[in-house]
């Protein structure tokens, strides 16, 4: 039986802290949803499906599905999809990203993976905090991911940092926890934006990468 969970003490805190303030308005984490299940298919090549949730700019996510394209030979853009009225959370102007989630998931097929990209603010209930902002939530070694620019405030560095936090969520979509070298994109940078210095994937995560049919140099 498979068996998912919301996990609190792994993979939490990428991009991101509270710092001891209050404000969730600066405080960016993302999380995953992990799953016990392994993937009967997980060395099997699949495919990614892109939404673009609302109005989220065609040039940006055009630009996202090129570069994964750099690095993933099967990317299909699917097209918009709305944001589920389900999903709102009215009392912060927010909608919550498992929900986006679930919506993704019951477009998936065939064990392929799901990406959804959003301009809105997303969160989740997060240990004692009842709605958090995040800037991505994925489902560990499973199919669905989703991301927002919302929290992506720096104009110049948006399709770069945009492009760091898809690989990063997909990673996890591909199994990938967070790692333990710095300067990696799957490092979970515990309350700093650090979208800057996070070069590239180490070699162990481009290890993983590549074992999953992945194209990384
Ligand atoms: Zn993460
Ligand atoms: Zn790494």
């Amino acid at each position: 039986m498979k068996k998912i969970f919301l996990s609190m003490s792994f993979c939490v805190a990428l991009f991101a802290s509270c710092g001891g303030n209050a404000n969730h308005d600066v405080v960016k984490t993302d999380k995953t949803v992990v799953s016990q299940a392994k993937s009967k298919q997980e060395n099997k090549t699949r495919t990614i499906h892109v939404y673009f949730f609302g109005d989220f700019p065609s040039n940006l996510g055009s630009q996202m599905i090129k570069e994964l394209r750099k690095v993933y030979s099967s990317v299909h853009f699917e097209g918009r999809i709305s944001l589920p009225d389900s999903a709102y959370y009215v009392p912060r102007n927010r909608y919550l990203a498992a929900k986006l989630l679930n919506t993704m998931m019951t477009l998936q097929l065939n064990n392929d993976m799901v990406l959804g990209m959003t301009t809105k603010d997303i969160s989740l209930k997060y240990k004692e905090h009842e709605n958090w902002g995040v800037m991505g939530l994925s489902y560990l070694n499973k199919r669905a991911a989703v991301i927002s620019t919302y929290r992506l405030r720096i104009p110049s560095k948006r399709t770069e940092h945009l492009r760091k936090l898809m690989l990063h969520e997909l990673g996890h979509v591909e199994g990938l926890p967070h790692c333990k070298a710095e300067h990696c994109i799957m490092h979970d940078a515990e309350g700093q934006n650090r979208f800057s210095q996070l070069d590239d994937f180490c070699s162990s995560c481009k290890a993983v990468f590549k074992s999953k049919g992945w194209d990384m140099n």
